[in-house]
């Protein structure tokens, strides 16, 4: 691909290829009348010399091969130079001596000048990008236009220049060849004026091929007037002086136009871009590549404390405090080597100096700006010093939290520890009673201390499961677990149960092997199962169906069951501990098991909630976070 590459390298290789094919057209054409396949009385005759036609095949190939950039093209471009050049200075020497050379068949001595300084610039081409060099186009460009007016307006001198004529099609092909190769390097000369994106180049686009083709409209009635003598030479000139008044007037006030409404257009955007920055609730900081403040806005003055007027002109290290300043120039020079967004100080602590020497905490985002001098810095400088404050707090509270849920469950853990000794003895005493005195125990007594046992046994069961709600979750490790297994593992240890109660468990949806705390996921689908049979409706078998799906971010498991259900009111609170709705003995329990549920459902990033139709059956759902392994 052409090194040059620019929004015109479609017109150039168009170009390349327009010459090169006009060369063929009138070679085939030549070859055609020379060997009599047509007549030539009844064509017009060969538009162009034999020898031009093999020159501009030669010269558009040598351009296209230029284009290239590389040194094995080039080196089969200059033997085509040369050729051109042998070519065009044999015709020169046939002119001006009369003798006939191997190559001269009829080129123009200004066709043959012609190519010579084309040939001059296409060698230098890539090699030097001057002024000098593009200005061997221009003059290319220049000739061929004369050449070109000369035969559409019928101005012999024009095309002829005083030797024998450049044929028309040889003009238009140096024309539009000279205007390609100029583009390559479109920064340079003339082609620079129009090319450019400056409102001047604007103009100069718009004035002049409007300019161009009412000069030649006017020039070409002129010529029309006077050859068929309609009015006298000076009315003649007078008018046509008029005319070329009244077209410039035209013009320049239609170009004007179109230039005020470009300027406004950009004054309101100058203006828009102007009020973003100033209402913009950051820091802007605008620096050059050395890192010379250019421009500030009023957020950045609060937030440094400084005047815009303190800080343009000075560096940006005076922001930086003395001990960040060598990482400031590493991220600097970082940046330099790959100019992008850069975000700075999400992941890592920097600070900023104020005016009044106090250090804060920031996050910077740099993004490079690539001006007509380089690269110029925006810099969005972001004040976390609150954020930083409140998240400092946040971070204590945690820790005191933690410690105190850690005392709480220490103290959980001893007191039920403890409490079930005191009642091991009571146990041990009403046993004691039974056996020492059968006698004394019998009747009332007997009773009584039979309630006593049942509530101690009650007690003590009551302390246990305190105890494990507080035990769940300690030294727990995750590992991969297949749902699935879990599943059928659980139903196979809850077996007796379905049986005696003529239950059924079915499966649906996606089981996956996910990250959890083996022992207490198997609880809480346990738990849940167990709930779900246990709360059933008189008389109707339990029909339990257990659902696994993933959704965004976490894994979804529902137990569904066709029991007695649980009105609204209740679905909250059931999840507390020690809290049952069903207190009579049918229902067995101690009212721990969904606080288990709850608190390993959120154990694993998750929460557990219930939906229910009182009578029609309850559907239990909880949720896992997709840990990464
Ligand atoms: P327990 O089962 O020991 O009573 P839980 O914490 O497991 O304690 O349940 C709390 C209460 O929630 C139960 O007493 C019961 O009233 C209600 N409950 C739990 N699961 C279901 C269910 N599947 N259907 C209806 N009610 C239920």
């Amino acid at each position: 691909m052409s090194p040059h590459k620019n929004k015109y390298t479609p017109f150039i290789y168009f170009s390349g290829l327009a010459v090169i094919t006009l060369g063929i057209y009138i070679l085939l054409f030549g070859l055609l009348l020379a060997s009599n396949i047509i007549d030539a009385a009844s064509v017009a005759p060969l538009p162009m010399a034999i020898d031009a036609a093999v020159c501009f095949v030669f010269i558009g190939l040598s351009f296209f091969l230029t284009l290239k950039n590389n040194r094995k093209a080039f080196a089969i471009a200059c033997l085509l130079n040369i050729m051109v050049i042998i070519v065009s200075v044999l015709a020169l020497l046939h002119h001006f001596s009369g003798v006939y050379f191997l190559f001269t068949l009829g080129m123009s001595p200004v066709t043959a000048v012609t190519f010579i300084v084309t040939v001059i610039g296409l060698f230098f081409l890539n090699k030097t990008k001057s002024l000098f060099n593009q200005c061997t186009f221009h003059a290319v460009t220049f000739l061929a236009s004369v050449v070109l007016i000369g035969h559409l307006l019928k101005i012999p001198e024009f095309y002829h220049l005083s030797f024998t004529p450049m044929s028309i099609y040889s003009a238009a092909a140096f024309f539009i060849l000279s205007i390609a190769a100029s583009l390559v390097n479109q920064e340079i000369g003339i082609t620079g004026i129009f090319t450019g994106s400056g409102i001047g180049n604007i103009m100069a686009r718009r004035l002049f091929l409007y300019m161009v083709f009412a000069i030649f409209i006017v020039g070409w009635i002129r010529l029309l007037v006077h050859r068929k003598n309609l009015v006298g030479v000076e009315l003649g000139i007078a008018l046509y002086a008029l005319s070329f008044c009244l077209i410039s007037l035209a013009l320049i006030s239609l170009v004007s136009k179109t230039l005020n409404t470009i300027n406004t257009k950009a004054n309101i955007a100058t203006e828009n871009f102007r009020l973003m920055v100033e209402a913009a609730p950051y820091a802007l900081i605008m620096t050059d590549r050395l890192g010379t403040i250019l421009e500030i806005n009023p957020s950045a003055e609060l937030v440094f404390g400084y005047k815009k007027e303190e800080l343009t002109g000075k560096n940006v290290r005076v922001l930086v405090p003395k001990n960040m300043r060598g990482t400031w120039i590493k991220n600097r020079n970082k940046f330099f080597e790959e100019p992008l967004i850069s975000p700075y100080g999400f992941n890592d602590e920097i600070y900023a100096l104020k005016k009044n020497k106090q250090q804060f905490p920031i996050e910077i985002i740099l993004t490079p700006i690539k001006s007509r001098d380089g690269y110029r810095i925006l810099s969005f400088v972001i004040d976390i010093t609150e954020r930083k404050a409140s998240e400092a707090l946040i971070n204590k509270q945690i820790t005191e939290l933690q410690q105190k849920n850690e005392e709480l469950e220490q103290f959980n853990y001893i007191s039920s520890h403890d409490l079930q000794e005191p009642l091991r003895t009571v146990a041990n005493y009403i046993m004691m009673l039974e056996e020492d005195y059968p006698d004394q125990v019998t009747g009332e007594v007997k009773e009584h201390l039979g309630a006593i046992n049942s509530a101690v046994t009650r007690m003590s069961r009551l302390v246990r499961s305190l105890l494990e709600f507080g035990k769940l979750g300690r030294d727990r490790v995750m590992s991969a677990i297949d749902t699935g297994i879990l599943l059928k593992e659980v139903t196979d240890d809850l077996q007796a149960l379905i049986k005696a109660n003529g239950a059924t468990v079915a499966a649906k949806g996606e089981f996956p092997t996910l990250y959890a705390y083996d022992t207490e996921l198997r609880q809480l689908f346990q738990n849940l199962i167990n709930n779900a049979i246990k709360f059933k409706k008189e008389g109707i078998a339990p029909h339990i169906t257990v659902t696994g799906s993933a959704i965004d971010g976490y894994y979804r498991f529902e137990v569904a069951d066709n029991g007695i259900g649980i009105a609204p009111e209740h679905s909250a609170k059931i999840f507390n501990i020690f809290q049952r709705l069903n207190k009579s003995e049918k229902y067995e329990g101690y009212g721990i098991g969904l606080a288990n549920c709850k608190k390993i459902a959120e154990m694993h990033g998750g929460r557990i909630w219930v939906e229910s139709v009182p009578g029609k059956g309850s559907t239990f759902i909880f949720t896992i976070l997709k840990f990464k392994a």
